[in-house]
């Protein structure tokens, strides 16, 4: 049986392929830097974002879609940041897919958009395994969680450009060894970066937001880069 089972999974996978590279052109060609978020439930997700929007929202257009297995929640919270968030329900599903964010896409208005965070399903396993034509992937892991969790799920601490170790005010309270975390980190992704924070306090979030604001001013050349093709006579 398991050798009907992998193709099977290989299909599903290259179908989402072709349609993450098909958004990707769509954010490429509007100029806006696109992250995909991913964690555990209850790791801090929706509240890096609302932390993240309070400084950032005057500065650049933010967008974010919003992935839960059932109801809007989540969207209401960034709504009330004052900035567009369209909400998904998997339904039970237990990952965001390509096809998801295109259905999603048709509910944002991208003039003015710079940045757009795409929240993925709580879950360390599968988001790791489906591109959605994002930029950048984050991983965010609480100290609460457990500092073995990069051993144990490996794909999700390999594929992050940024590690996000959240709850840091909580690290007292904690056996979490942070510097264990960042060493397997190293090993299992040696170019990614790892930023230690608390969406609570707030501390440790410049890094973080600077890191975002250098993207988002690549990619925002990008898009006045695309010009020079209307010179050619
Ligand atoms: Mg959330
Ligand atoms: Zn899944």
């Amino acid at each position: 049986m398991a050798e009907i089972k992998v193709p099977v999974v290989r299909n599903i996978l290259q179908a989402n392929e072709r349609l993450a590279s098909e958004n990707r052109r769509r954010f490429d060609e509007a100029g806006i830097f696109v992250i995909n978020l991913m964690s555990s439930p209850g790791a801090g997700k929706t509240s890096l974002l609302e932390k993240t929007i309070e400084t950032l929202a005057g500065r650049m257009g933010i967008a974010v879609i919003e992935g839960d297995l059932q109801s809007s929640r989540d969207a209401e919270r960034i709504q009330k940041k004052g900035v567009q968030a369209v909400q998904i329900n998997t339904e039970g599903g237990c990952h965001l897919d390509g096809n998801m964010i295109q259905i999603a896409m048709d509910s944002i208005d991208l003039s003015g958009v710079d940045l757009l965070i795409i929240e993925n399903v709580g879950n360390l396993v599968c988001p790791a395994e489906f591109n959605l034509g994002e930029h950048e992937k984050i991983t965010m892991l609480s100290v609460a969680e457990g500092d073995d969790k990069p051993v144990k799920y490996p794909l999700m601490f390999q594929i992050c450009s940024v590690l996000l170790v959240n709850k840091i005010d909580l690290l007292p309270y904690t056996d979490c060894d942070v510097e264990k975390i960042r060493q397997t980190s190293r090993q299992l992704n040696p170019g990614g970066l790892v930023f230690e924070i608390s969406c609570r306090t707030g501390e440790g979030f410049e890094p973080w937001l600077s890191w975002i604001e250098n993207k988002v001013g690549e990619h925002r050349k990008n898009r006045s880069g695309a010009a020079p093709h209307a010179d050619k006579s």
